[in-house]
């Protein structure tokens, strides 16, 4: 979008709440466009900032000028603007911080760029000075002489020149910039595939070895070598003469690789099952339509993604784009290799496991319009595409939509708002879908799409109960692994299929306590027991990372009598690994999976069938499809039911589905060992019975009682600092301030409830003390009105030197 006026609107990556306008100097006025970046003064500061538009500003005289348009081509659409400012309005947070959140890390890459200088440029520097200035010449010499990176040009140059004046050459024609990545050493791989020119070709007279192959080409069409290679040996000499006969002919084709580094082969469409044909055509009417949000509940292993492919298929068939959210990497490479399989080139994936230069190239490709279908997790809701036809959001009930640090947002809601304001189709998909879901369906506001069996009538899996109460008295493994676990591991293991042990907690022991003293083994800087991690000889904490020697004594009484209660991951491991011996064992969780490409390896341990027995947290519960699990054990159900946290109950519900899910995907059935403390309470026994009705018909009465979401808005006021008491004092003084307002204003009063202050469920972490106010809302508006009161009009009696004030809507965790 180019503008029209003289003065633009700028918001810049500071702490500050509005947009600023700013004049546009005449030499930089045809680079400035809506979506590119702009440097500007702020204070004796210069400070990034990103152009939105006309400014409606053109009384003011003495506006500021900006220094310097520091992008070539915007960095996003002029249709994304309308959705950066209601997330800024609705988090309560600076727009130009959620821009930056929005936008890739590393964006200074073009200091790397090598500028040279062009054919034209040349002509310019031979035939035509006069129509160059002086320093333009003065550049054009030196890039003659050598290309020179970026950053270098200037100290080359004695001077310091303007990325808007690097553009402008660009732009004319004049000089080229060329980006090299570090880092990206993917070449695109190609191979050798074979067809007929003809259909009637005659091979009769051919060897035996060229009948094959030529059978072999007819059948398929189009046939790689490598495939002809595994069928005759010696194919890649044969196919050579065959070649200068005239039989057939060799070419060479890109093929795509998965994030295993596999080619992808073109995938065959599945026949869609009644079931998925129903839910397609009823999504397909709502396309182009407008704006609508869709629930997909369809139970685990339904063919969710098919029926995401098939919308997708169609949105870009209508010249639409596609966007997808997937709620972390692991997925991720899962949706990207059914999405290549199907569509080839015009897929991009955004996640965190990218290169910064990588993350770069696949959002350019977005922003230039080259692709159509974006995968990503969180953060790609913010991918730059103009015109979209449908959102999907994949395992819509996950919490790792929710960002717990800066921007504290959800982007599954805010794919339903970017729905909304691109007037397009928004698909939530869950097995397990959130409360907050369920109810809009129940309130109208979302249409329900079911997918209530299995692909080929496979059978859900069968769910046992073992009821951990009775092993209380029992010794060692024998206590976790139970008998029942221990015969149905064995069973699996001699039909050579895959077991799954899920259990919700890493490192070897949660809560190791002094023998003598009976004190617990705490982290120095926070109130919390340590793990021990004997794979990494230490106790470590899990909030701030303080580690303590494994071989330490009691903090307390000097003890070496350490006793090791709580369980983990790491001791299921280790318990496995002895009572099967020639089992092959894995373990996922956060602790195995800190090098890139670790979890890929898992992964792909497991498509192989390198890996018999994998143990893991709640990155093994997610969506993975492997045909060869037949056995889900679940070590201890109830971790996650204790958590003091109104969706304690909603979480261990899905938490169990969702891993019961990981069984019987394949031809064989599958089943399920829950091992729990708590056999009755109600999340357990609607997970046993994978009945997402009954949870919800019990938890909504719950909710409602007490007023929590989805009836009620809510935005915790989180103050912590590195003084107890000063913290204290400051989040009572804010109490006190939540509670004068409410008092002043009888909207505020009726619908604004405030709860606290209170200290935080854990009062310390990582040496700062914690406090908390909930406030609760009936209403969005006056809860919205409320937090900019106290936020923004008592800024003064807010900040305090030393203490954090934060305030996260639609808080998820709030410990
Ligand atoms: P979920 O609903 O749990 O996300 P997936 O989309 O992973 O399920 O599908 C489960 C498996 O079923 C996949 O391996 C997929 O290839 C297969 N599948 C999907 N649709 C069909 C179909 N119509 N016929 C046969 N197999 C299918
Ligand atoms: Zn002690
Ligand atoms: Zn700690």
């Amino acid at each position: 979008m180019t503008l029209s006026s003289a003065n633009i609107d700028v918001a810049i990556t500071l702490p500050v709440y509005n947009t600023f306008p700013h004049s546009v100097p005449e030499k930089l006025a045809a680079l400035v466009s809506v979506g590119k970046r702009v440097l500007v003064p702020f204070g004796r500061r210069r400070v990034t900032g990103y152009i939105l538009g006309d400014s409606q500003d053109n009384y003011h005289k003495d506006l500021k000028a900006i220094l310097d348009v520091l992008d070539a081509k915007p960095l996003f659409p002029a249709s994304m603007i309308p959705f950066f400012k209601w997330v800024a309005d609705y988090y309560l947070h600076p727009i130009g911080d959620v821009i930056k959140t929005a936008l890739p890390g590393g964006l200074n890459l073009y200091d790397f760029v090598t500028l040279a200088v062009t054919k034209k440029g040349e002509q310019i520097l031979y035939a035509d000075k006069n129509a160059a200035t002086p320093l333009e010449n003065e550049i054009l010499n030196l890039l003659k002489i050598k290309p020179l990176r970026r950053k270098d040009l200037g100290r080359s140059l004695k001077q310091d020149v303007s990325n808007a004046f690097i553009y402008d050459l660009e732009r004319r024609g004049l000089i080229v910039g060329k980006r090299k990545l570090k880092g990206q050493t993917v070449k695109a791989k190609m191979e050798r595939y074979v067809t007929m020119p003809g259909s009637d070709v005659a091979f009769k007279k051919l060897s035996g070895a060229g009948k094959k192959i030529m059978a072999a080409v007819k059948d398929e069409g189009e046939i790689s070598v490598q495939k002809l290679k595994a069928l005759v040996p010696s194919a890649p000499r044969i196919i050579h003469s065959l070649e200068k006969g005239g039989y057939i002919s060799i070419l060479q084709k890109k093929v795509y690789r998965d994030p295993f580094g596999e080619p992808i082969r073109s995938d065959t469409t599945h026949i869609l099952t009644g079931e998925q044909q129903h839910a397609v055509s009823k999504v397909l009417r709502l396309l182009g339509q407008g704006f609508a949000t869709c629930l997909l509940t369809g139970v685990t292993g339904s063919g969710k993604t098919e029926v995401y492919l098939r919308l997708a298929a169609e949105a870009v068939q209508r010249g639409l784009c596609v966007l997808v959210l997937v709620p972390e990497i692991a997925l991720i490479s899962q949706m990207e290799r059914r999405f290549r399989a199907r569509f080839g080139e015009c897929v991009a994936v955004l996640h965190s496991g990218l290169s910064a230069g990588e993350r770069y190239d696949q959002w350019l490709r977005i922003a230039r319009q080259e692709v159509t279908i974006a995968i990503g997790a969180r953060s790609a809701v913010f991918a730059p595409f103009a015109d979209i036809g449908i959102i999907i959001v994949d395992e819509e009930h996950d919490t790792s939509y929710k960002q717990d640090s800066g921007l504290r947002y959800n982007a599954r809601d805010l794919a339903v708002v970017r729905a909304k304001l691109h007037n397009c189709v928004a698909l939530l998909g869950s097995a397990t879908p959130s409360i907050q879901s369920y109810y809009n369906v129940t309130k109208t506001k979302f249409t329900q799409v079911t997918l209530k069996e299995r692909v080929e009538q496979r059978p859900m899996p069968e769910i046992t109960v073992v009821d951990l109460r009775k092993y209380r008295d029992t010794r060692g493994i024998r206590r976790f692994i139970t008998p029942r676990l221990h015969t149905a591991i064995k069973e699996t293991l001699e039909h050579n299929k895959q077991v799954l042990l899920f259990l919700n907690r890493r490192g070897f022991a949660s809560y190791p306590v002094c023998g003598a003293c009976g004190e617990a083994i705490r982290c120095k800087n926070c109130d919390i027991s340590l793990t021990l991690h004997q794979g990494a000889r230490a106790y470590k904490c899990h909030y701030c990372g303080f580690t303590l020697a494994a071989a330490s004594n009691c903090l307390s009484c000097g003890s070496n009598k350490i006793r090791l209660l709580g369980l983990g991951t790491e001791k299921v491991e280790a318990a496995v690994k002895a009572l099967f011996p020639d089992a092959r064992v894995a373990r996922m969780d956060r602790d195995t999976t800190v090098r890139k490409g670790s979890i890929l390896k898992i992964l792909k341990g497991l498509r192989n069938q390198t890996i018999d027995i994998l143990v893991g947290t709640q990155m093994v519960a997610k969506g993975h499809d492997f045909p060869n699990i037949t056995l889900v054990g679940i070590i201890c159900a109830d971790l996650s039911l204790n958590f003091p946290d109104f969706r304690a109950g909603e979480r261990t519900f899905q938490l169990l589905a969702q891993v019961s899910g990981r069984a019987g995907r394949g031809k064989v059935p599958g089943r399920v060992i829950l091992q729990t403390y708590n056999p009755d309470h109600f999340s357990i026994l609607s997970a046993t019975d994978q009945d997402f009705k009954k949870f919800y018909n019990q938890e909504i009465h719950f909710r409602k009682s007490l007023n929590y979401p989805p009836f009620a808005r809510m935005v915790q006021l989180k103050i912590s600092g590195k003084n107890k008491e000063q913290t204290r004092q400051h989040a009572l003084a804010i109490g006190d301030l939540c509670h004068a307002l409410l008092k002043n204003d009888a909207t505020f009063l009726k619908y604004v409830q405030v709860l606290g202050p209170i200290e935080a469920a854990l009062p310390r972490v990582a040496k700062h003390f914690r406090w908390q106010i909930l406030l609760k809302g009936l209403k969005v508006g006056p809860l919205h009105r409320f937090l900019q009161q106290i936020l923004f009009e008592n800024r003064a009696k807010i900040s305090s030197r030393g203490i954090k004030v934060i305030a996260d809507v639609d808080p998820f965790f709030m410990m």
